[in-house]
């Protein structure tokens, strides 16, 4: 489908109704005509719930009275919007940096962000980035899948784990690997987990889709085991499957037929989850799990608003610093910061600290240099098929010994 600039929805959310006038009549001017605004978060969340008035791109004003522009993110993330991201304010450059990193943890598609009063060549210059093809691609490929789609892959079996190593900085030694699940669609091709595991957690899925990866990644566990490999995999849970004692016994019988010990296997949970409030069931859960001996991991740390306190109540294992605040965080002093204190907090109460997303040699020296305990990125691998580890872990042995010259310790 060709799609020009008139074609293109835009929502433009600012409090201030003279900015929205402003912004739509600059928009009209480089030919951007389908536009509707909102001068509150909740309008514009309407907008975004149905089909036909859903935006491709958003023009977002970050102070406002009721939903800031922050919370309005993560709305958009809750709904899985997969159009762009512009940021409007009149805050300093150093704040709308902040709020562009924030954003790029959340995987939101930023443009870029605007200072206001708005510079009409600044906004043009942005727009360039959206360019045909660019926008009508995600939009056209991103299917959403119903409940019944997301049962029946379950039932049928088309969940498929994927594995991505986490190695050692110091020696690049594979400790282990995180379980992510893909979806082999019969008609799409592999449909990444962003696009169907919202619907699980939505529909009362998870539990089943849960139980389905955590045996596979068991079973796999297992061979490796068996095999001389003594990988820890690790899995991630959401707190929906946290609310009954099932899915404790679940993973300990699991684990006993595999003749696993508990320490090989470990939980992942997400941040924002985990200090989400209500958490006193799933809480109790983690600290059983980990009275027998299974690890847990705190996943995209820093994305959450978690304190030093809430920490230390519950005994996590390990730590995994969001991948917005890894890559890059060597040359942007923002990232840096986020990355330093989220290491420091975690080497303070005894974790093992993993860094995820780090995608170049720059990345990797960082971590390098700071005393970050993994590694898990792109620059190491992608998820791989268990067929595809041993494969692998040969050329990474030799890229460790040629190129990354780290002293086995
Ligand atoms: P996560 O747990 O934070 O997993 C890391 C994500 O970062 C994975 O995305 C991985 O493919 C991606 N990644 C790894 N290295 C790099 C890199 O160098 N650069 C970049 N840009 N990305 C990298 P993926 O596989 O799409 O999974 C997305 C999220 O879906 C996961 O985030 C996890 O929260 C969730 N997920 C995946 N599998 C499961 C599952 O079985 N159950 C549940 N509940 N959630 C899952
Ligand atoms: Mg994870
Ligand atoms: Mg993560």
């Amino acid at each position: 489908m060709m799609q020009g600039p008139a074609n293109i929805k835009i929502l433009i959310l600012d409090d201030d109704t003279f900015m929205l006038k402003l912004l739509t009549r600059m928009l009209a001017k480089l030919g951007y005509s389908t536009v509707t605004t909102c001068d509150n978060g909740s309008d514009a969340l309407i907008k975004i719930d149905q089909a036909d008035t859903r935006p491709e791109l958003i023009l977002l004003d970050l102070n406002m009275p009721d939903m800031d522009g922050i919370e309005f993110v993560r709305y958009l993330v809750d709904r899985d919007y997969r159009g762009k991201l512009i940021l409007v304010s009149g805050e300093d450059e150093r704040m709308l940096r902040t709020a562009e990193k924030l954003v790029q943890a959340h995987k939101i598609p930023l443009l870029g962000y605007l200072h206001k009063p708005v510079d009409p060549g600044k906004l043009s210059e942005i727009l360039q980035k959206l360019t045909v093809g660019e926008v009508a691609s995600p939009i056209s490929n991103s299917k959403t899948y119903s409940a019944e789609d997301v049962q029946a892959a379950i039932t049928n079996r088309e969940l498929v784990n994927y594995y991505q190593p986490k190695v050692s900085v110091v020696s690049g030694e594979v400790i282990g690997v995180e379980t992510l699940v893909r979806w082999h669609h019969p008609q799409d091709g592999v449909v990444s987990p962003n696009q169907f595991i919202h619907i699980a957690e939505d529909n009362n899925l998870i539990d089943d889709l849960t139980r389905l990866v955590l045996t596979q990644a068991v079973v796999q566990a297992g061979k490796w085991h068996q095999e001389g490999q003594t990988l820890r995999v690790s899995i991630n849970v959401t707190m929906d499957n946290l609310t009954s004692l099932d899915f404790q016994d679940m993973v300990v019988n699991l684990v006993n037929e595999n003749n696993l010990p508990p320490q090989k296997i470990v939980i992942e949970i997400t941040e924002s989850q985990v200090m989400g409030a209500d958490a006193r069931v799933p809480l109790e859960i983690l600290t059983r799990l980990r009275l027998k001996r299974f690890h847990l991991s705190i996943d995209d740390f820093g994305t959450g608003h978690s304190s030093l306190a809430q920490l230390r109540d519950i005994p996590f294992n390990e730590l995994k610093i969001d991948q917005g605040f890894v890559h890059r965080a060597w040359e942007d002093d923002t990232l840096r910061a986020i990355y330093d204190a989220s290491l420091a907090m975690g080497k303070q109460l005894g974790m093992d600290i993993v860094a995820e997303g780090v995608e170049d040699r720059n990345d990797w020296e960082l971590l390098r240099q700071t005393g970050c305990d993994m590694a898990q990125g792109n620059f190491i691998s992608e998820p791989l098929l268990p067929a595809d580890l041993p494969g692998w872990q040969q050329v990474w042995q030799q890229r460790v010994q040629d190129e990354l010259k780290v002293t086995a310790k």
